[in-house]
């Protein structure tokens, strides 16, 4: 019988991981949202759709680049081409541009996972607090629940914060984990009326707590109804991380309303959400996390860097070191 083996998280890496385990192993994956993608995600608020994490990626390794290639093939992921401009507070806007292909996933921006993770044994709404070891096979815990046992090897695919906690709520240490740091990020998600116009699908901005405004439903497959996604910037985030989150919606609105002119009446919905993990600032400085002899391993975008591109290779590091670990113990 196949190797029993849990992946913890369901965003790029674990989806990536399980993709390739499942070659050859019999992998469950278990994530505390209800649905894939993690960062990659999108949220939806009666006809208004927002991709409120990541908001494009890049490839530029030969390995990303092939796994791309039948996801560019049937559509799944395409090339986004936004006329983008740099904007800042009494300055002219100029027009950026892009040197590497931009993507994106459609119709949203969790197809990618969605596609990548179809037909895997996902537990969804099922939160990992902790992890324990009978008679050298590995159970996991949710709250006070059982529900998974026997598995030869845990993985967690989660952001190394929350990594180290579940490691640490079950007594296990593992290298590369505890100089990994995060900035936040704050997403306003607004709704617009279909009245309005604008003259950019994307803007990088400068000097101010906004980062970056994308006309979401400019993206490519998106429905109709108008929506842009705001960034705050990391250190704007950090200074306001445990404010009241109307406080930070008004700032970052009355923010939006000057830097580009719209009104409240232009405005059919308006959402938040915070980002506590969005981006690594420091990533590990060990490419693969895998204990051999406890046969507990971990992945994601924080063992290489802060990007898509970088959560997918850190699966395929650790695909490839496990595959060698798994052999030896046939
Ligand atoms: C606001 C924002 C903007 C970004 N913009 C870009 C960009 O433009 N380009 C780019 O390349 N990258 C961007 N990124 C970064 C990119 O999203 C990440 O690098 C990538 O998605 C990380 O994937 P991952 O699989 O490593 O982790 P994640 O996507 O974080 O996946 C981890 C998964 O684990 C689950 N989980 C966590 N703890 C548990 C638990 N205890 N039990 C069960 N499940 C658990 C989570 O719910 C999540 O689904 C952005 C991120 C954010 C937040």
């Amino acid at each position: 019988m196949s190797q029993k083996i849990a992946i913890i998280g369901s965003g790029l890496s674990g989806s990536v991981l399980a993709y390739y385990l499942q070659k050859s192993t019999s992998v469950s994956l278990f994530e505390k949202s209800q649905g894939v993608s993690g960062r990659m995600s999108t949220r939806s608020f009666a006809d208004f759709e927002f991709d409120h994490g990541a908001q494009f990626f890049t490839a530029r390794s030969n390995k990303f680049n092939e796994f791309l290639l039948p996801y560019l093939e049937d559509r799944t992921v395409v090339e986004w081409k936004p006329k983008i401009l740099t904007l800042e507070k009494g300055k002219d806007p100029f027009k950026r541009l892009w040197y590497e292909p931009h993507y994106i996933a459609q119709p949203k921006m969790t197809s990618l996972c969605k596609a990548i993770a179809s037909s895997k044994d996902i537990k969804f709404k099922t939160r990992i607090d902790k992890i324990f070891q009978k008679n050298g096979r590995w159970s996991l815990v949710s709250g006070d629940e059982i529900v998974g046992e026997g598995y030869c090897w845990v993985i967690s695919a989660t952001p190394a914060i929350q990594t180290r906690e579940l490691f640490n709520a079950s007594g296990i240490s593992l290298n590369g984990l505890s100089e990994v740091n995060y900035s936040p990020c704050f997403s306003l998600m607004v709704g617009l009326s279909s009245s309005v116009q604008l003259n950019f699908d994307a803007a990088l901005v400068k000097n101010s707590p906004i980062k970056w405004i994308a006309v979401n439903s400019s993206k490519i497959g998106r429905s109709m109804n108008k929506t842009l996604v705001i960034h705050s910037s990391n250190s704007w985030a950090q200074d306001n991380l445990e404010r009241e989150l109307s406080y930070v919606q008004d700032q970052l609105f009355s923010e939006l309303i000057s830097l580009i002119g719209l009104t409240e009446v232009d405005v059919d919905h308006i959402d938040l959400a915070r980002w506590r993990y969005a981006k690594v600032s420091k990533a590990s400085n060990q490419e693969v996390c895998l204990n051999p002899s406890l046969k507990v391993a971990a992945c994601g975008d924080w063992c290489l860097g802060s990007r898509v591109e970088d959560a997918f290779l850190s699966a395929i590091d650790l695909y490839e070191a496990l595959t060698k670990s798994l052999k030896a113990d046939d």
